[in-house]
């Protein structure tokens, strides 16, 4: 049976996180496996810097490169003791890529160029992976993830062609895993113009469940530094449980609400392909971990999710004229035109407030869009919390310390925009 397994850039972060996923590979040699991997550590975030520096031609663009550059070398070395493996030349390669791009004046939209760089990251990753189980004796093929994952030209969010990309993966892939392992890269696929897209920060939990749909894999590991999916993020709060098993639609809503766990658009392909989805600590993985599937299991323990570096904006119309369907409807088309999602919103006579993700290139897009047409006022720095399955206490006890801005509760969910006083 395939199984594909997910791991994050935690989980590859030096070399001997790469031995650990070895390791785990070993101990599956039973499995047909697909490994879908994601750039080492906060690799993403620094390629993200560079593309950034080398948009706004900022001169320690080629210190951020630099720094890329090395923390990949060093893991080689830790890796490779022979300087004559090919696979330095080929991350070498990689940055001489990486290099032609930043060494020309930017002239393409800055979300392209985005993608054509912070893609390596991934690139270079699963080379190092690859070349690595095979250094160790198992077997392994590098795939590039662009030539099954097609997506339309929406870089940084890429919509997936399922009809084209599922051809793809089902006539190449399980040819491929018979007798070897695949390693791909997840967050990454391809326009059919060959230009690289990426799919949204997080990304590989969904490249992994494309992949799973697709080949009908027997269940989806996702490798994680966290026993599971807790109900709380450990490094925010100290007293987490794990969940042992959750439903899609429990782990859908907490990944609609923010849990970083698991990439919101995960679930969905995996739900209806009824395929189960496990996480597990990559450090001791033989724990059970979670298991999220077809379940009736009730929840017991209080969700909390936390978002951090949340704006809440709020809208009035310039005569204080009630907001209508009108307003509404221009309000969301110029939401939706500058890519600002809505983390929650609330209607009140005459303003409209919406609360979203802190973005230094949108936001300032989206007030120059809005001012046109309304007054604006906006906080920032808040946090976003919600909470599943709450009780009052809970509630009290997270707001202490706190000055609610803005609060919904419904049945099972209560969601606060909130300050820290
Ligand atoms: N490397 C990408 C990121 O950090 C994708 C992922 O890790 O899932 O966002
Ligand atoms: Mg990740």
């Amino acid at each position: 049976m395939i199984n594909v397994f997910k791991f994050g850039g935690a989980s590859v972060k030096d070399a001997d996180g790469i031995k650990n996923l070895a390791k785990i590979i070993e101990l599956n040699k039973d499995k047909q496996l697909l490994i879908v991997v994601s750039a080492m550590g906060k690799t993403t975030n620094a390629l993200e810097d560079l593309t950034k520096a080398y948009a706004d031609q900022r001169p320690d663009m080629q210190q951020i490169f630099g720094n890329i550059k090395t923390y990949h070398q060093n893991i080689l070395l830790q890796l490779f003791e022979d300087e004559n493996h090919p696979v330095y030349d080929e991350i070498e390669n990689s940055f001489v890529e990486i290099d032609w791009i930043i060494e020309d004046e930017p002239h393409d939209e800055f979300d392209f160029i985005y993608d054509q760089l912070v893609s390596m990251g991934e690139l270079i990753s699963t080379k190092i992976v690859n070349a690595y189980l095979n250094h160790i004796g198992i077997k392994s093929k590098w795939l590039d993830a662009r030539s099954f994952i097609h997506t339309d030209n929406s870089y940084r969010e890429g919509n997936v062609d399922w009809n084209k990309t599922c051809k793809s993966i089902e006539k190449n892939i399980p040819q491929v895993i018979q007798d070897q392992v695949a390693v791909t890269q997840g967050f990454i696929g391809g326009t059919s113009e060959n230009f690289t897209t990426t799919l949204g920060r997080e990304g590989s939990d969904y490249t992994a469940a494309i992949f799973a749909a697709c080949l009908n894999a027997e269940a989806v590991t996702i490798w994680k530094d966290v026993p599971g999916v807790l109900n709380a993020d450990p490094k925010l709060f100290p007293d987490t449980i794990k969940y042992e098993e959750l439903s899609y639609r429990e782990a859908l809503e907490m990944t609609f609400y923010g849990a970083t766990v698991i990439h919101p658009k995960t679930i969905k392909p995996l739900q209806n392909a009824k395929i189960p989805l496990m996480v597990k600590p990559f450090l001791s993985p033989l724990e059970s971990g979670t298991c999220i599937q077809e379940s009736q299991v009730k929840i017991t323990q209080p969700a909390i999710i936390l978002k951090n570096n949340q704006v809440l904006l709020t809208v009035s119309t310039p005569d204080l004229s009630f907001i209508t369907e009108d307003h509404l409807c221009d309000l969301y088309g110029i939401f939706a035109e500058e890519h600002v999602k809505i983390n929650m919103m609330q209607l009140s006579a005459i303003t409209y407030s919406a609360c979203f993700d802190a973005d230094d290139r949108r936001f300032p897009k989206l007030m120059t869009a809005l001012e046109k047409k309304f007054k604006l006022k906006y906080n920032s720095g808040l946090e976003l919390l919600t909470v599943r399955h709450f009780n009052r206490e809970i509630i009290n006890n997270l707001t202490q310390n706190k000055a609610i801005l803005l609060e919904q509760t419904s049945r099972h969910t209560a969601q606060m925009v909130v300050r820290n006083i």
